[in-house]
């Protein structure tokens, strides 16, 4: 017996006839294609995805979702790695790739504004022969786009100098979660009332859509020197960046690799001309004015020789230099040469404990039975252990998941946090209690309900679960619960 398709649900119908149907997918080989992000542990197909053209259309979209309670949540290259884009309750994924035309570049006043689509890359080259370009640089740039970037308030290896996403960031206007369109900050730096720029960017998609965004552009720097250094051990890696910062030097980068991600990368095709002999190696650039930078680069040397570096390559050239940065850049890429599946964990620790950090991750992926690869931003103690497993078999995934969480434990161990960069997402809202008590969350959950009341914004994200909740043993009232006023001698926390 043949069964006839079941009818689209009124929400889809609605939205076909507001946007075209060839801005609405909904077929489930369409579907599939979305279900994860970089993130492959896990796995939520939305119903529908929907590409708009602008903010009408985002506004649209979002009001059919609200009429009818149909979850919804917006998403750019879906380069995220901490389940962030994924669909956790079904509704619809907005997808926000259509919307990439940069609106305004004013080199005077050394600003941008561009649409959510656009590729971080994308604005740097557009500036960039005027001697401008756009800091933030997720190693991911040449991918993802500047609304995923303001989402997650991204990193990358030049935030040790420049700042994160969210400095560079000068205003956005926001498709609210009910609907409305709002305008935070703009053109000019520091507009009055509430930093409600500064709130929006790192919500995680939970608190609208952004469909238009102010940033900073920032003169290219006169000069710059790379050098790559490698060790015998890692702890004498870690230890050059330490005295590096004592040293008083701030680098544009400090980013290390070691062994097992070495030998990848110098058997893959990006390969960078890293010594294979390697225990680790540390990449180091430095930029500015002409006046200093080779005091800069000659002082470096001598504190990566002092800490016993094999070798020394300063970059002659801008090829070099392209070259020994193409490995790093290439770095998780190369890894799924391993296996299937990679996993790229995102804990910090304060960089004094980097050493113990590292042994500490190899000492629970051995537990495990990985052979974990690290890769990090080694000047801000910014961690990226990779494991590499078999997503087709559930005990690998189980035992990755076991494995990452163990990780990050260790990382909040150390005095650090269970996400340098990639967001909390879908992959560590059950860890947010490790750091945060009661108090924290309701207060932080408060702020999120005034934009998102109703929670169809990109559910499930951030937040712990009741369930998580429940087995620790801990509650997030709905409302923040009455308390004495934090000190500012206890460092804002409750004694
Ligand atoms: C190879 C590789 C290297 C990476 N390197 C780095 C790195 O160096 N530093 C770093 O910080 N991250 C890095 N990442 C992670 C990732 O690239 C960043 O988190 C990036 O900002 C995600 O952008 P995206 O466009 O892919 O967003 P998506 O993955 O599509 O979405 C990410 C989040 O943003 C939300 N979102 C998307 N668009 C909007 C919008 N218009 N308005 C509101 N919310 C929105 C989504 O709902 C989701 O929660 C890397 C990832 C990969 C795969």
């Amino acid at each position: 017996m043949v069964s006839s398709p079941s009818p689209s649900p009124a929400w889809l119908e609605e939205l076909k006839q507001l946007l075209g149907a060839d801005a609405v997918l909904s077929q489930p080989e369409d579907l599939l294609v979305y279900e994860s992000d970089s993130l492959t542990l896990r796995r939520h197909a939305p119903q529908a995805i929907v590409f708009p053209r602008s903010t009408e259309d985002v506004q649209r979209i979002v009001r059919t979702c609200v009429k009818h309670g149909v979850p919804f949540l917006p998403r750019g290259a879906g380069t995220g790695i901490s389940g962030g884009a994924v669909a956790v309750r079904g509704g619809v994924l907005i997808e926000c790739a259509r919307m990439k035309r940069i609106l305004e570049i004013d080199l005077e006043n050394r600003f941008a504004v561009v649409e959510p689509g656009v590729v971080n890359l994308d604005l740097t080259r557009a500036v960039s022969a005027a001697g401008f370009h756009y800091a933030p640089d997720p190693s991911s740039q040449s991918t993802c786009t500047i609304g995923g970037n303001v989402a997650e308030n991204s990193g990358g290896p030049h935030c040790l100098k420049y700042g994160a996403t969210t400095q560079h960031v000068i205003g956005v206007e926001v498709v609210l979660p009910t609907g409305d369109v709002v305008r935070f900050g703009g053109p000019v730096i520091d507009s009055p009332g509430y930093d409600l720029t500064g709130v929006f960017v790192g919500s995680e998609g939970t608190m609208g859509i952004a469909t238009r965004i102010w940033v900073k552009l920032t003169p290219l720097p006169q000069i710059v020197r790379t050098m790559l250094a490698s060790f015998r051990t890692m702890d004498a890696s870690a230890n050059a960046v330490s005295d590096i910062i004592a040293a008083g030097i701030l680098p544009a980068a400090m980013e290390i690799l070691d062994r097992m991600t070495i030998q990848v990368i110098e058997a893959s095709v990006y390969r960078a001309g890293y010594p294979t002999d390697a225990d680790a190696v540390l990449l180091v650039e430095v930029d500015g004015a002409a006046a200093g930078i080779e005091r800069a680069v000659s002082s470096i040397v001598t504190i990566l020789k002092a800490r016993a570096a094999i070798a020394i390559e300063v970059a002659r050239d801008e090829e070099a230099r392209q070259r020994l940065w193409g490995g790093r850049k290439s770095a998780f890429g190369v890894m799924g040469r391993m296996n299937t599946d990679i996993y790229v964990l995102d804990g910090v620790v304060p960089r004094s404990r980097l050493p113990e950090a590292l042994r500490r991750v190899t000492a629970v992926g051995a537990r495990h039975g990985f052979e974990v690869s690290n890769v990090f931003h080694a000047g801000d103690g910014n961690l990226h252990p990779i494991l590499t497993f078999d997503g087709r078999k559930a005990e690998d995934r189980e035992r990755a998941m076991r494995a990452g969480e163990e990780i990050l434990r260790v990382c909040v161990e150390l005095g650090g946090a269970i996400t340098g960069e990639h967001g909390v997402g879908l992959e560590k809202n059950e860890f947010m209690p490790w750091t945060f008590d009661e108090h924290d969350l309701a207060v932080m959950k408060s702020v999120r309900d005034i934009f998102n009341p109703a929670d169809l914004c990109n559910p499930g994200k951030v937040f712990p679960t009741p369930r998580c909740i429940e087995a620790k043993g801990t509650s997030i009232p709905s409302t923040p619960p009455t308390r004495r006023a934090p000190s500012l001698a206890t460092g804002g926390r409750q004694p």
